[in-house]
């Protein structure tokens, strides 16, 4: 096995698996069951603890194997940080358990098992890396190179690093033929064919929509923070606000990694003494900041930016509207929602020291929860809405407290000389 194969393919030890457990649920698995199938939005993490699961390629009415994971492996790749549908399948080969993590479990256990979560995003760089080849024909873009938009969508392609394989009529003529057959017409292009789906007179816009990749898949339209340009700047701008515990979207007109995707070799970033690619420098940064929380999308462009009963809202080129909801001089962070969506728990310095406060999805409302001396942060919701659960120097350093959602009944959690901070209830 190639030390880039053992990158890609790390197997987890006894204790990984059980620290994985402990984020998600077991459930067996029998042969000719598909964990997922390519072309689907599905997020989920699985960690094999017996039998065997195939990924496999389904192009030309044939299946190729990719890998086999057995015992101790995990499938999965960066789709389950960045949202963007499969273009692989997973099958069952051999009966067993795996652990089931939803996206959001994943990302609890990324932000909380610092060395599991570099095995586990180093394995997912190290596969996207081999599935630009090895999975490339999961998506086929039919196009003139004489086509604007043939052209918008191989470099939308390319920079969002989405496996792919781009046929050129100009220079194929079988491809006419190979378009007639499948019912298609010159008039179609630019086509892309990914499993099942056929996608006519396609554009960068509405296939990054069918890939998962835009405003119209986020859970929410409502952010601390709100960047527009998803180069180097806006990149590192997202991993900063999103690891601070901001609600942060990075908007891109073309593709996230800016000028520095198209790099072959940058020489002078800082930390970089032996000198960077521009695309793996993207890579990493992406990364980065959607392993701490933040959303990334493309292609979207911030067309105006107005302010509306005290909230900033941000309008995107086809004319909808994202909101960054809070608009104080102090740092307004943190934000968790409730159970039912429908209120914010967030930390503001609104008041002089960090208090925590609540307010209506909307923005309307705020009302403070705690006071007295000291620093209160890190507010979480408990999953019944009842009660919150937070960080609090109230009593010298760092300890866990407990209050109703309404701020009565503060009770002290833990009482220790180290720092008891970042709680969450499950
Ligand atoms: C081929 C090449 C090689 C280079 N090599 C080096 C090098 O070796 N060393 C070096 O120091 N620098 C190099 N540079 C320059 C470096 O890439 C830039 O300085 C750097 O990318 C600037 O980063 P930025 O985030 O400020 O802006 P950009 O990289 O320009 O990113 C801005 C992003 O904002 C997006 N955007 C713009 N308007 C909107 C809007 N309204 N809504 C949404 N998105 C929007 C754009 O699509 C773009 O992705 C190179 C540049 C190129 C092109």
């Amino acid at each position: 096995m190639s030390s880039e194969n053992t990158e890609a393919f790390p197997i987890l030890s006894a204790a990984d698996l059980a620290l994985v457990e402990d984020h998600g649920v077991r459930r067996s698995i029998d042969v000719g069951d598909y964990l997922f199938r390519q072309g689907e939005q599905t997020n989920d993490f699985y960690a094999v603890l017996s039998g065997a699961v195939e990924i496999v390629v389904h192009a030309d009415g044939t299946d190729r194997v990719i890998t086999r994971h057995g015992p101790g492996r995990f499938v999965g790749e960066l789709n389950l940080v960045t949202g963007l549908r499969v273009f692989v399948s997973a099958r069952v080969v051999e009966p067993g358990e795996v652990v089931v993590l939803s996206r959001q479990a994943l990302q609890h256990l990324l932000a909380t098992e610092t060395r599991l979560s570099d095995v586990i995003l180093r394995a997912f760089m190290a596969r996207r890396a081999l599935l630009l080849s090895s999975a490339a024909a999961s998506l086929r873009l039919v196009g003139s190179r004489f086509s604007p938009e043939t052209r918008r969508i191989r470099e939308y392609l390319t920079r969002s690093r989405v496996p792919h394989e781009w046929l050129n009529p100009d220079e194929d003529p079988s491809i006419e033929a190979l378009l007639q057959t499948s019912g298609l017409d010159p008039g179609d292009l630019p086509v892309v064919c990914t499993g099942e789906t056929v996608l006519r007179r396609v554009t960068a816009g509405s296939l990054a929509e069918y890939l998962g990749l835009t405003v119209a898949n986020l859970p929410s339209r409502i952010f601390d923070l709100v960047i527009a340009g998803g180069g180097p700047a806006g990149l590192a701008a997202a991993v900063y606000g999103a690891s601070e515990g901001l609600r942060t979207l990075v908007l891109d007109m073309v593709a996230v990694g800016g000028q520095a995707g198209s790099s072959s070799r940058i020489e002078n970033y800082f930390g970089f003494p032996t000198g960077i690619s521009g695309d793996e420098l993207t890579q990493r940064a992406l990364v980065q900041a959607e392993k701490f929380g933040a959303h990334l999308t493309s292609p979207c462009a911030a067309a105006s930016l107005r302010e509306e009963g005290g909230h900033l809202v941000v309008r995107l080129s086809d004319g909808s509207d994202v909101v960054r909801l809070t608009n104080n001089p102090a740092i307004d962070t943190m934000g968790g929602w409730s159970p039912d969506g429908n209120r914010i728990v967030f930390t503001s310095t609104r008041d002089g020291n960090a208090r925590i406060y609540v307010m209506n999805a909307d923005g309307t409302s705020p009302a403070r929860l705690t006071s007295g001396p000291g620093q209160d942060v890190t507010p979480e919701w408990s999953s019944d809405g009842k009660k919150i659960v937070f960080s609090s120097t109230r009593n010298g350093n760092f300890e866990i407290y407990l209050m109703s959602a309404d701020g009565t009944n503060q009770t002290r959690l833990t009482n220790n000389p180290a720092i008891d901070i970042l709680p969450d209830i499950y």
